[in-house]
């Protein structure tokens, strides 16, 4: 058999199998690329039925993906009269507390662009009357290699539930008003029948102290409620000094320690001169100190400290109580939160005094922070500007 025929058999077999082949890639490929639009379809839909928002950026936070719902989202906040879909930039967006116009670096999408991550932060789109409360969260994409791939920004509606909080702050706020001025008087009146206490049988003067007492702790926990509900929170802020604010609250508070047999100790250099509200600092004050020996039902000492160091005040109120665990250190500012430890327990509170503080101190321009261990104590630490809230 010549070699010609064999090879031009083999040369054939070769170009069919080289066709069948590439037949079969290309069939492959495409049945690839079907696959691969096909899941993209499905994960548009799934994107586009969530009812949250969602914006994808690149690592140069550029927009990759708008959902349907934050498309919609973001036409209800475009101003009166622009001509189509605007940048994050023209939307109407507020803070939600003030109200006021967000400035552009503050808003989500542009604070996830500089590769800021957040949660909770609440923004209202659209100006009102309908302004919409939204929660909005931000979260930063890995590549493969565990480098910056872009971030995600998440966008939840809240405002039926901000209307509920507020419905619910109202009735609080209405109720406790009320309250107020029969325990007032209730109290008056006990004043008055102990003015002369030689008058009354020993029996009914006790009797009189327990009312009198159970009066005046409804009458803080009312007006507690009354200041949680409302969420502003007025400082008149003028110079003091913070050295004679510590002394009075440690004087009022030495009865309550020596029935709870805590000792109180002030480590204050004087005077020690800030712009703040005596009142309201006092207020804050009074809640930690009253705390730091309330929670010690062992014993132990109080120790109250203040100095200041460029341009702030710091005050820390330590104790060597029951303390908490990490978890709960992180929701004590929450209005009505007590640590489960002392929820079962016999120690009376209603979970306000903290929350209230938290506002005092912000609306300071200040913070507040706790550390604390269980078992080993808490310390709290209130930081102010020296010159006043305005200047924070
Ligand atoms: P209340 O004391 O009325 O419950 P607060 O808002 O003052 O409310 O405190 C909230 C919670 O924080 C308390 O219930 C308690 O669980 C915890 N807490 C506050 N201060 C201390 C402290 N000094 N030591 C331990 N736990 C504390």
């Amino acid at each position: 058999m010549s070699v010609l025929p064999v090879a031009l058999l083999a040369v054939s077999l070769l170009l069919v199998a080289v066709t069948a082949a590439g037949l079969f890639l290309r069939s492959r490929q495409r049945s690839r690329l079907a696959e691969s639009l096909e899941r993209e379809r499905v994960l548009r839909t799934i994107l586009d039925t969530v009812d949250v928002g969602i914006v994808a950026l690149d690592k140069t936070g550029h927009r990759l993906l708008t959902n349907r719902w934050q498309s919609e989202l973001e036409a209800s906040a475009v101003p009166a009269g622009s001509p189509g879909p605007a940048q994050e930039a023209e939307l109407l967006l507020a803070g939600h507390a003030q109200q006021a116009p967000l400035p552009p670096e503050r808003r989500p999408i542009r604070r996830a662009a500089a590769g800021e991550t957040f949660a909770d932060y609440l923004v209202s789109f659209g100006g009102p009357p309908g302004a919409r409360v939204v929660s909005t969260g931000a979260r930063s994409l890995t590549d493969h290699d565990g480098g910056c791939a872009g971030a995600v920004v998440l966008f939840n509606e809240v405002t039926g539930l901000m209307e509920a909080l507020a419905a619910k702050d109202d009735v609080v706020s209405t109720v406790s008003h009320e309250f107020r001025n029969p325990l007032t008087s209730i109290i008056g009146n006990l004043d008055l029948a102990l003015s002369d206490p030689e008058e009354l049988p020993a029996q009914a003067v006790r009797r009189i102290e327990v009312a009198q007492r159970n009066a005046e702790r409804l009458l803080a926990l009312v007006s507690d409620l009354l200041m949680s509900a409302n969420s502003a929170v007025h400082v008149r802020p003028r110079r003091t000094d913070v050295a004679s604010l510590v002394e009075a609250s440690l004087g009022s508070a030495h009865a309550h320690a020596r029935s709870a047999s805590v000792a109180l100790s002030m480590d204050v250099p004087g005077p020690l001169w800030a712009n703040l509200d005596p009142l309201r600092i006092s207020q804050a004050l009074d809640n930690l100190v009253s705390n730091a020996i309330k929670y010690s039902p062992d014993g132990g000492t109080v120790r109250v400290s203040a100095s200041t160091e460029g341009g702030t005040v710091r005050l820390l109120v330590q104790d060597d109580g029951i303390g908490m665990t990490a978890a709960d250190a992180e929701k004590v500012f929450t209005r009505f939160y007590r640590s489960p430890a002392v929820r079962e327990g016999p120690i009376p509170g209603a979970g306000l005094g903290l929350s209230i503080t938290k506002a005092i101190v912000e609306h300071h321009g200040g913070t507040v922070s706790c550390s604390t261990r269980p078992g080993l104590g808490s310390t709290f630490t209130v930081e102010l500007p020296t010159a006043g809230p305005s200047a924070s």
